[in-house]
Formats: C-alpha cells, structure tokens, sequence
C-alpha cells in the first residue's frame, strides 16, 4: 500500500488548491483497505477529488481508491472498480457499442464519485444505469441492489451512511457504436461552449434550485469576482476558477461572498453541490 505523507492538495482535487495535508493511503486492494480501516479511528475516502475542497486545516487521512481499477464487459454488462474514471469507462463502452453512459463523458469523477453524487447531466443520472454495487459497510463486506441506495438529485445512501463502493456492476444497451460516440463528441462540445474547461475546477458550486445557480450570479453581476486567485468564472457564474495559486480558504471565502448577496437581493439560500473538507 502506497503512504504519502505531506500530500500536495493540487494532486488530490481537480481545483489543484494549494497546500498540503497530512497524509493519503492508497491501498491495492479490499484486503488491504479492510487492515487500514480496521487501523484507523477517521478517514475519508476520495474519489478523483472533482467535488471537493480541500483545505490545509483537514487533519484526517484520505483514502484514494485508484487501484480499484479493474473493468470487465460481458455481454451488456460491465464490472468496474470504484476507482476506475468514469469517463474511461464510458469510451470502453462506446468502443464496445454499448449505450447508456453518454450523458456522462465531460465528467470528470470516478465511479465510486459519481455513484455517490449520483452524477447526472443532460437529464440523464448513474442511478439510470447501475445495477448493483459492492460495499464495505464496516467490516463486512456486501452487495447492493441499485433500487436500495436511495437516489436523489446528487445524492445517494452514501451519503448518509458511511459505506465505500468498491465495485460496481452497470447495465447497458446494445447500441450503435457510431452514433454512441457521435453522441458523446456532441456533449464534449457544448460542454467546451459553457464550461470553463481551461481552468482547474470542481464543477457546479451550488445546487440548482428553482433557478439555475448560474443564472441568479450571473444577473447580480458577480461574474469575474474573486478573492485571491479563486475567481467566479466569466464563462459560467456556477463555476468558481483556479487562476493559479487559490487555496480552499480563498474558494470558501468567495462562496461565503456569494451566498450572502444571493441571500441579500433574492431571500434565497444557495446550497452548496460540492464538499468542503477542513478542519
Ligand atoms: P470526489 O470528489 O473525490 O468525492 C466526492 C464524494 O464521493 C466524497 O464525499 C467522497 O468521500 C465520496 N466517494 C468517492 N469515492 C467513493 C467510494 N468509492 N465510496 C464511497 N464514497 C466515495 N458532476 C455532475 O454530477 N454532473 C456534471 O455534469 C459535472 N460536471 C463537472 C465538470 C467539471 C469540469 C468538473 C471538474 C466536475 C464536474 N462534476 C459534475 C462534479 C464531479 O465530477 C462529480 O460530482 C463526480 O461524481 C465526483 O467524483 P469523484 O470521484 O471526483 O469524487
């Protein structure tokens, strides 16, 4: 199992924040995650870290799951390892013409990210798909028909319960493989046309409620504000941007702004979509 200790945070969060935190375990395999959790009195696992903030002051262990990368196709089914890239996943399926995960090439999270996001976009979300998932619910290990995890609007049962997705199991259709990528090019390409995709970023900030986020910041005139070099995107007003050397107290302070003027002009109470973890 890999320990590095004085972790660079720009290598765990696809915000690229700066600092360092304590450590991060990367285990090889269940046998071995079973020994460290059973060593360990807090951890958090991650996934690909496209959700999250990570701040200096987070003094608890992560976990990263990147050596849970197998994949099997059978027929139209497909085994994955949680920490296998979802956005893999989905060209080995294109390639294999098989449809279904479209929806989710420009997402860049891992499986067990996504299942625990239930990631979506273009009216489609991972609960469309999934069928059965692979948890270690302390120190059993058990799996889990897709229909009992209690999927929302980017959220899941893992939310509220402290289980890790080891492996998933997804089903897909038979499709045509030329229009599977067709399909999936498309969605790259409107992605690029709205997304600040030339800067580091998790994502939406915040929830969509009855309003696009995005719109609510943009028509109050927040686009461009920043504190340090975290800055809310010119592009797109639901994304806040790394201009260079942002640290997740720079992030939160410029969410904090921007909740307090949403608040102040509309009564409105932005909820955040991603995951702040300090101390
Ligand atoms: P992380 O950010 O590492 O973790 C997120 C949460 O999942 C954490 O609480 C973590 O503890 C938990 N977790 C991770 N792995 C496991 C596991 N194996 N078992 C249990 N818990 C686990 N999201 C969308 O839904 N739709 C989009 O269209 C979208 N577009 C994006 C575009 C960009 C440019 C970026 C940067 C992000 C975007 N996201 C989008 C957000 C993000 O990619 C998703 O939320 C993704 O599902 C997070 O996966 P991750 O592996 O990075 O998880």
């Amino acid at each position: 199992m890999k320990q590095i200790k004085k972790a660079k945070i720009k290598d765990y969060t696809t915000y690229k924040l700066t600092g360092e935190i304590k450590e991060v375990f990367i285990p090889e395999n269940i046998d071995e995650l079973v020994k460290l959790l059973s060593n360990l009195d807090n951890y958090k696992i991650i996934g690909n870290g496209s959700n999250l903030i990570i701040s200096e002051s987070f003094n608890v262990p992560l976990i990263k799951l990147s050596s849970f990368d197998n994949l099997k196709i059978d027929g139209n089914i497909v085994t994955v390892g949680a920490g296998y890239s979802l956005m893999k996943m989905c060209r080995c399926c294109a390639d294999k013409g098989l449809s279904g995960l479209e929806f989710a090439s420009g997402i860049p999270g891992s499986v067990g990210g996504a299942i625990y996001m239930n990631a979506g976009a273009y009216g489609k979300e991972i609960k469309d798909v999934l069928k059965s998932v692979t948890v270690i619910d302390g120190v059993n290990i058990k799996k889990m028909d897709a229909s009992s995890l209690d999927f929302g609007y980017r959220s899941s049962i893992f939310k509220k319960k402290k289980y890790i997705c080891v492996e998933a199991e997804f089903e897909l259709k038979e499709g045509d493989k030329k229009k599977i990528l067709s399909d999936m090019k498309n969605i790259m390409e409107k992605r690029r046309g709205v997304q600040p995709l030339e800067y580091p970023s998790a994502g939406s900030v915040f929830r969509n409620s009855s309003q696009p986020a995005g719109k609510l910041i943009e028509d109050i005139g927040l686009k461009g504000l920043r504190v340090g070099d975290a800055e809310v995107s010119i592009k797109h007003a639901n994304f806040i941007v790394n201009r260079g050397l942002a640290s997740a107290e720079d992030v939160i302070e410029l969410i904090e702004i921007i909740k307090t003027k949403i608040k102040d002009k509309y009564g409105i109470d932005l909820e955040l979509e991603q995951e702040i973890l300090k101390g």
